[in-house]
């Protein structure tokens, strides 16, 4: 069998410890080992994204979607929301609160570039949200936001920040204490590195207060539901509203402990130098990186193709044994694909891809500088 390399946007390639830690039998909801894999989970996680004091941490089954809806519980009828949207995933924020009794305003970017700071502080300076949403990788593009500029602009205008760290988590730089964010959520199946399946939030004291009764969440997502069980577990009983994804958080609390072990500023680091040769690859072959310059991520690079068909590049990739991931921003379509950069990736993985991306490239007919990509690789790694 031959090894697959999955540069993909999430689930990314998994590290064999991680999933084999979630091969075990007769683990119940209660059982001790499950209970401080749970803990484990939910003290990283705040640990990961600096929390500040008497934060809680949440496991939620399903998805980074989840998270995002389960968000919903911090709100009540006629709110009034605002959603700062770079692309898809910033669009799903406005997706998901149409489908409430809110009052929904979104201010949206051209694809590979960002909402301008000043729009906003204009915006919440004249009205007053109950919350806004950020999204700190806008997974469709690659553009990383400044949250920490973005945060502390609107901090003293609106009552909760909410930042979708889904491809931001493990990858990059989050400082949820000194940025002044009350909520950031992530999935598992991304810089963090564990199988898909369960959506992660980490809630500020100041929006916990904001949970109450009257909440329009639903019930499954409903975060008042899930908040007791997931302090019980901090305080190492086990606890019961539905079923959490058991052997999934066996593997998380794996990935959580290599992340200790590695170390979050290392892992931060290694993401940073492995984007860097990336982007260096697709430029030194004479491709254009889809996010403008100083708004790149650590963990996903969108690459615009000047002739050949990204759909044909990721079938024919695929004989190479490497997997990328297809671009989904509509003004886009037909014209880019992306590369998931995150979770377990290492420096060799981008000299792979690289090398892959220009043989399959070559055979599609791109106009491309076949070998200079690697070369651009190697003199970034060699430095
Ligand atoms: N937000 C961002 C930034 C994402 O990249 C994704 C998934 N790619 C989501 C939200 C949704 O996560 P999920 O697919 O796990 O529901």
């Amino acid at each position: 069998m031959t090894r697959k390399l999955l540069m993909h946007v999430g689930p990314t390639t998994i590290d064999l410890d991680v999933l084999l830690a979630g091969v075990k039998e007769s683990s119940g909801f209660t059982s001790e080992d499950f209970v401080y894999a749970s803990k484990n989970v939910l003290y990283s996680m705040e640990e990961i994204v600096k929390a500040p004091p008497n934060s809680q941490s949440l496991i939620i089954p399903g998805s980074g979607t989840a998270a995002m809806e389960s968000c919903v519980s911090l709100l009540n009828k006629d709110d009034k929301v605002l959603v700062i949207s770079n692309g898809v995933f910033g669009n799903r924020w406005t997706s998901i609160f149409s489908r409430y009794p809110l009052k929904v305003e979104t201010l949206e970017s051209r694809p590979g570039e960002v909402v301008p700071l000043e729009e906003i502080a204009q915006k919440v300076e004249k009205n007053r949200y109950k919350m806004i949403t950020f999204t700190h990788v806008e997974t469709s593009t690659g553009v990383r936001l400044n949250i920490g500029d973005y945060a502390k602009a609107v901090r003293d205008f609106v009552d909760i920040i909410v930042v979708d760290g889904v491809s931001s988590i493990g990858g990059e730089l989050v400082d949820m204490s000194g940025w002044g964010v009350d909520v950031y959520l992530t999935a598992s199946q991304k810089a963090l590195g564990a199988p898909p399946g369960a959506g992660l939030l980490v809630i500020s004291p100041r929006a916990l207060e904001v949970i109450n009764h009257e909440n329009l969440g639903g019930y499954f997502l409903n975060l008042s539901n899930w908040l007791p069980v997931m302090k019980s577990l901090k305080e190492n009983v086990g606890g019961y509203f539905s079923t959490l994804p058991v052997h999934l958080i066996f593997s998380l609390s794996k990935a959580m402990e290599l992340i200790r072990h590695e170390g979050v500023e290392k892992r931060i680091k290694r993401h940073e130098l492995v984007a860097r040769a990336i982007r260096g690859g697709v430029e030194g072959m004479g491709l254009e990186i889809v996010a403008k310059k100083g708004l790149y991520s650590n963990t996903v690079t969108g690459v615009l193709l000047k002739k050949a068909d990204p759909v044909r590049l990721l079938e024919e990739i695929q004989s190479e044994n490497v997997e990328l991931a297809p671009g989904v921003h509509p003004a886009l379509k037909g014209k880019y694909f992306r590369i998931g950069h995150m979770g377990w990736v290492t420096p060799n993985d981008a000299i792979a891809t690289i090398g892959a991306i220009e043989r399959t490239l070559r055979r599609l007919g791109e106009d491309i500088r076949i070998g200079e990509g690697v070369m651009a690789v190697q003199e970034i790694l060699g430095a």
